[in-house]
Order: structure tokens, then sequence, then C-alpha cells
């Protein structure tokens, strides 16, 4: 199938209305918890609302961050949050009229950035990154696709050496949990692995273990090819509450129609409170906004990704072009995008890399599905074990993906709850 096909998914049946195992959502992380489970012998149907990856799935900057152990929620992002929230365009913004909604979130975020809890979550983190790592390799030649990860490690560009100087006790903590990097001084040094930036940028801090895929979009869509020739399902529906029966889990459709199930995982990323809160299970899921814009071939002779920290936007290879991105918007999921924010990263990109084209790009917004913790929710649901949670990977989706999928296989062949860190149960 062409990605074209992918666009449009078949409706419902009309008689396919008792399952073993149903899926909500067909993003990174219910295509590769639909895929793992039905290796493992399971009947699986998936369920999509709009069409595959309609979400933040689609567009990432495809990263496989095996390195980024530290949570958001930290001293370090309190410090710095003033600063860019300052500058209407820069890393970090929020819609004054959002402000209200986002208080209760904030309260949370403000809580867990105590440094025993970062602590704990920084070691979450760590492990669940570890798994990932483990997890892809495998996961991808379930898949067929092995030929879409890319190595070349990421470089992170600094531009100070102050600013680089401030970094290095993240640095620091993150070799406490394994992760190799080496720091590089002097233009000559950076050009080594990039040619054509900015010759003012003379600090920066390269990490080997950090892969990239060709293209998210792609590959969402062989997760999802391969999880259609083992014999899985993939309609399209739209599932608005969750009722729990003696028979199964009951899900009514936006048609009104029901759909049973002896197993549910609830992958829908940012919106999964929504079908959560039928339950009366009430999580504190806000959604982290991104935007970037993708160029096409020939923008720039790009070696690896690269990540401008102070920033907060990545460069990267992406299906033969090259993608800019990045930042974070609080302003909820209905408003509409500000494509200000593409505009405003790319002329930035373009001032540490001289000879980035930047016309003919296509630009995007995407919802960052996230918990105050930085730890996505990854478990059984507390009113009904037949509910399996697996939300809110934040800036992490794609990474985390395989190790949530292996989680998520392991609770339904073998009853073995995912860690604590990640238990649903610390929300409600
Ligand atoms: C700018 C940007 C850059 C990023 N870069 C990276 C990166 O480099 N590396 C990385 O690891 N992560 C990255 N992320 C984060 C990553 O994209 C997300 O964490 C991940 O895509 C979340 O996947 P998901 O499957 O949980 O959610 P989604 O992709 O949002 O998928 C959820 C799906 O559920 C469907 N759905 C919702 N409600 C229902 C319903 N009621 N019934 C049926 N279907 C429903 C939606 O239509 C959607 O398709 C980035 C995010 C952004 C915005």
């Amino acid at each position: 199938m062409t990605d074209e096909d992918w666009e449009q998914l078949p409706p419902l049946e009309g008689g396919l209305r008792a399952v073993q195992t149903l899926v909500i959502g067909g993003g990174i992380v219910g295509l590769a918890c639909a895929l793992r489970l039905q290796a493992a012998g399971q009947q699986v149907l998936l369920i999509e609302r709009e069409r595959l990856a309609a979400g933040a799935s689609r567009g990432n900057a495809g990263a496989l961050a095996f390195s980024d152990v530290l949570p958001l929620a930290s001293p370090g992002i309190l410090r710095q949050a003033p600063r860019w929230l300052l500058d209407p365009l820069g890393p970090l913004s929020l819609r004054p009229s959002y402000a209200p909604a986002l208080l209760p979130w904030l309260w949370q975020f403000w809580r867990a950035s105590r440094p025993a809890r970062v602590a704990a979550s920084t070691e979450a983190q760590a492990a669940l990154l570890a798994q990932s790592a483990a997890e892809w390799p495998a996961l991808l030649r379930l898949a067929g696709a092995e030929d879409q990860l890319r190595d070349g490690g990421n470089l992170h560009l600094y531009e100070s050496e102050a600013q680089w100087r401030a970094a290095q006790a993240g640095w620091t903590q993150r070799a406490a949990h394994g992760i190799a990097f080496q720091n590089l001084q002097g233009s000559d040094a950076l050009a080594a692995l990039q040619p054509g930036l900015n010759p003012a940028l003379r600090h920066g801090v390269f990490v080997p273990h950090w892969q990239t895929v060709n293209d998210p979009l792609r590959l969402c869509h062989s997760l999802a090819q391969a999880f259609l020739a083992r014999g899985g399902r993939l309609a399209r529906a739209e599932g608005q509450a969750l009722l729990p029966e003696a028979r199964g889990l009951l899900l009514r459709l936006a048609d009104g129609s029901p759909l049973l199930a002896q197993r549910v995982l609830l992958c829908a990323g940012p919106w999964s409170h929504r079908l959560a809160a039928s339950l009366g299970e009430r999580f504190p899921l806000e959604t982290e906004r991104g935007y970037n814009t993708t160029l096409p071939p020939g923008a720039f002779a790009l070696q690896r990704q690269l990540t401008f920290p102070g920033q907060g936007f990545v460069v990267t290879p992406i299906a033969g072009g090259v993608r800019v991105g990045g930042a974070v918007e609080f302003a909820g999921l209905e408003a509409a995008p500000n494509y200000a924010r593409a505009d405003a990263m790319l002329t930035r990109a373009r001032r540490y890399l001289p000879g980035l084209r930047t016309e003919g790009g296509t630009q995007w917004m995407g919802c960052r599905p996230s918990l105050p913790d930085s730890l996505p929710v990854i478990g059984p649901s507390p009113a009904d074990e037949r509910l399996f949670y697996a939300f809110g990977h934040g800036h992490l989706g794609l990474t985390q993906a395989a190790a949530t999928a292996r989680l998520a296989t392991a609770w339904a062949t073998t009853q073995v709850r995912p860690p604590a860190a990640f238990a649903p149960g610390r929300f409600l």
C-alpha cells in the first residue's frame, strides 16, 4: 500500500462487534502495542477515529532519543521558563486565555520538580528508555522496517560557553545513567560532525547512541502493514464512552453502536483522558503543542540531527528533506495553530545554518500528550483491570513506543505489571 492508500481507513464492519483485544488510537503507541499483541497471539482490533497517525505521531522530529533521561519537570526548567515566556515566539509559550485551565497541571508540574521527585522520575525514565533501546530493533524487524532507521547520533549545539557550562550538570546526570557523550569545543570540532554551521558556534555535545527514523509517518504505516499481515484488524471508529459489563468492556462508539472487548488498551494520545473520564478516572493530561517546517530535499546537507537546547528546537534529516521544529505551546487541544512559531524557528535555524534554504516548506503542528511528572501512564486501570492505559508520553512517545508495547503485552499475556512509576494510580 502507498502512503496515500493509508489515508482512508475502512469503517468498522457491522458484524465485527465483539473482540478479544481492542486498541483505541492509531498513533505510534497504539500501533506498536497492536502489532506486539497480535504477534503474541492475541486477536486485536485497532480503531482510529480519523486516519492513521492523525496526531503527533505523524510529523514529529523522528528521534529515538535514548539519552533524554532528564524529566522536563525539574528545577532547571523552572529557572529557564520565565525568560522563555517573555519571548512570545520563543521556545515556551502560554496563551493567556488558556492560563486558568492550565493551573492545576502547572501546580502538579511544580510539585514534580522537587529534587526527590526528579531523581525518581529520572530513574524511571532512564529504565524505560533503556528498555526502548533494547526493544526497537526487534519491533522494526517485526515490521520489516529495519532500513528506516538512521544512525549518526545527535549534536547538541550551544550558543555560548556559558550556556554549554550550564548544561554540564545535566550531562553529568546523564553519565550517571550510562549515557555516553563527547564534549566538543571549537568550530573545527563541530564542523567535523556538521559542515556549514555558523562559525560563531563553538560549543557542543555529541551523543552517538541516538538514532532517527527516516519518516515517522512511514514508520507508522509499516507497523500497520505488519499488523494487518499478521491477521490484525484496523478500522475507522471513534470511541466515546467505556462501560464495564460482566461479559467485557463495552465501548460506545460515536455513531451510538456498541463494541464489546475482553481487554481494551487506551492509546488515544492527548485525548485519552476523555475516555478515561467515562470510568470516573480523571487524569491531569495536557497537551504541549509543537510546531515544525519540513523543507524539501536539497535544503541543507544535514549529516545528523542537531539540537539547539537554548532555543528549544531540532533540525532533522527527514524523508530526504530537513525538518526544523520543536517548541512548546500551552493552548489546549482546540485552539487554531499559530504558525508564526514555525516561522520563528526557521528564521533562527537559518542564523545557525547560514546555507539553509528555507523556501518550499510544509508547516505542521502536533499535540504532545503530557502528564505533569513527564512520565507516561502505562498500566491497568484501578477501576477495571480489563482496561490498560498507555498514554502521556510527552516529548518521547516515538522513542518509548517500543517499550510501552512490550509492557502492555507482558500484562496482557502474563499479568506482569509495569513498573510502579508509570502506574495510573499515582494521579487518581
Ligand atoms: C513537534 C514535535 C516533535 C516531536 N519529536 C519527537 C521525537 O523526535 N521523538 C519522540 O520520541 N517523540 C517526539 N514527539 C512526541 C511524540 O510525537 C508523541 O509523544 C507521540 O506521537 C504520541 O503518540 P500517541 O500514539 O500516544 O498519540 P497520538 O499520535 O496523538 O495518537 C493518538 C491517536 O488516537 C486517535 N484518537 C483519539 N481519540 C480517539 C477516540 N476517541 N477514538 C479513536 N481514536 C482516537 C487520534 O486520532 C490519534 O491518531 C514530538 C512531538 C511533537 C509535537
